[in-house]
C-alpha cells in the first residue's frame, strides 16, 4: 500500500444500482472536520444492510463510505474536547448515511458526534455493541422511566430477539434480573436466546397474527424491533400501564393497531431514537452499558469480519440470516 494511503468501502451508483468496492483513500479524499480518527473497529447493523445493499434509499450522497458507527483513536484534533491519542466511540448523526462513516481506516469528522469511549470498555466491546445494542439500551432506560422494572409479575417480551438490537436488548434486560421472553422467526434460535437470558420463547408466526383491539395482557412491558402487525399484537398483549419501547421496522413500517391498547389499558407506546439522541444521553447509555453489560458478555454473540466480507454480510442482514452482532475490523484482510 503506498504510503499516506489506506483502505476503505466506498459506495458508488451505476444508473440505480448501488456498487461497494475496496479502494485505496488518501487524508485529502476524507471530508471536512475537526478530528481524524483510526478507525478500529465499525459494526454491521440492519442500516448498513440497506445503505451497502441499495435496498434501502439510506445513502443520501455518493460516494459514500458506509457504517453507521465507528470506535477508534484520535490521531489529529483541533477540537478544544480531544486530543491525540484519546479514544472516542460515534454512533448516529447520519454517519454512513449523509456523511462518510465507520468502514473505513482512517475518518475525518466533527467533533460534536464523538463521545469519549467510557472507562472500562475497549474499542471492541464498544463496537459489539454498536448502534443496535447503544439503540438496546436506551430502549431499556425509556422502560425503566415509564416505570417498568424488574419487581414486576409479567415478563418482558423482545421481538427480533436474534438480531443486533434485539440480542443486546435480550442479554441486558436479564442482567437487570427482569424475566425476558423472545420472539424469533427461527426456531433454531431458542438455545442462543435462552443462553443470553431469555427464559420463554414465543413464534414470530404467534405474534403476527392481527389481534384483537385487545387481547389477554401477557407482558409488562416490551422491546420491539419488528414493527407493523407484530408491534399491533404485542400493544395488545400490553399489561394495564405497562409500555412499549418501538425502535425498530424489520417488518414493515405500518402500525395497524387501534386506540384501544392506550385508553382502556393505559399502554404506553415510548418511539426511541438513537441517530439524534442528546449528547448527555449518549454519555449516559454509553456508561450504563459499561456498568450493565460485564467485557464479556457479548462475546458469545457477535465475531469479526473484514471489509472485504461487508458486502455479503449486507446481503444477509437484510435477508435476516445474521444472528447477533457483526463487528467490522478495517484492519483486518
Ligand atoms: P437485525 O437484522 O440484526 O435484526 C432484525 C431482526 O428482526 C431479525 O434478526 C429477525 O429476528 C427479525 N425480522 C427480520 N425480518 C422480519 C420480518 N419481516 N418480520 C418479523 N421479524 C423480522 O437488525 P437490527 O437489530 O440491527 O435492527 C432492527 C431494527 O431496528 C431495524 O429496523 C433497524 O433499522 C432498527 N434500528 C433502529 C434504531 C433507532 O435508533 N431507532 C437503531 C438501530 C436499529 P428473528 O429471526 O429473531 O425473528
Amino acid at each position: 500500500m503506498p504510503q499516506n494511503t489506506f483502505k476503505a468501502l466506498v459506495l458508488t451508483q451505476e444508473g440505480k444500482k448501488t456498487v461497494a468496492t475496496i479502494q485505496q483513500l488518501a487524508l485529502d479524499d476524507l471530508p471536512e472536520g475537526d478530528v481524524l480518527v483510526a478507525v478500529e473497529y465499525s459494526s454491521l447493523n440492519y442500516k448498513d444492510g440497506l445503505a451497502v445493499t441499495g435496498k434501502g434509499k439510506i445513502v443520501r450522497q455518493f460516494p459514500m463510505v458506509p457504517g453507521v458507527d465507528l470506535a477508534g483513536t484520535v490521531l489529529e484534533s483541533s477540537a478544544p474536547d480531544y486530543q491525540v491519542g484519546d479514544k472516542v466511540v460515534l454512533t448516529g448523526w447520519s454517519v454512513g448515511e449523509r456523511y462518510w462513516g465507520g468502514y473505513t481506516q482512517k475518518a475525518r469528522l466533527q467533533s460534536r458526534w464523538l463521545v469519549p469511549l467510557p472507562a472500562g470498555m475497549d474499542t471492541k466491546t464498544a463496537m459489539a455493541i454498536g448502534t443496535a445494542g447503544f439503540t438496546a439500551m436506551l430502549c431499556v432506560m425509556a422502560l425503566e422511566e415509564a416505570g417498568i422494572l424488574p419487581d414486576g409479575d409479567k415478563p418482558i417480551l423482545v421481538t427480533g430477539a436474534s438480531g443486533g438490537v434485539g440480542s443486546v436488548a435480550v442479554a441486558l434486560l436479564a442482567k437487570l434480573g427482569y424475566t425476558v421472553h423472545a420472539v424469533s422467526g427461527r426456531p433454531e434460535t431458542e438455545g442462543y436466546l435462552r443462553e443470553l437470558g431469555a427464559t420463554g420463547f414465543v413464534s414470530r408466526e404467534e405474534m403476527n397474527q392481527p389481534p384483537k383491539p385487545l387481547e389477554a395482557q401477557r407482558w409488562a412491558g416490551a422491546v420491539d424491533t419488528v414493527g407493523s402487525t407484530m408491534l399491533a399484537r404485542v400493544l395488545a398483549e400490553i399489561d394495564y400501564g405497562g409500555a412499549v419501547a418501538a425502535c425498530g421496522l424489520a417488518g414493515g413500517a405500518d402500525l395497524p393497531t387501534t386506540v384501544m391498547p392506550f385508553i382502556l389499558r393505559g399502554v404506553k407506546l415510548l418511539g426511541v431514537d438513537s441517530v439524534m439522541c442528546p449528547f448527555a444521553r449518549r454519555q449516559q447509555a454509553w456508561a450504563r452499558l459499561v456498568q450493565d453489560l460485564p467485557g464479556n458478555a457479548l462475546q458469545s454473540i457477535s465475531h469479526v469480519a473484514s471489509l472485504e466480507e461487508v458486502p455479503q454480510l449486507a446481503d444477509d442482514i437484510i435477508a435476516g440470516r445474521v444472528r447477533g452482532r457483526i463487528v467490522v475490523d478495517p484492519n483486518a484482510s
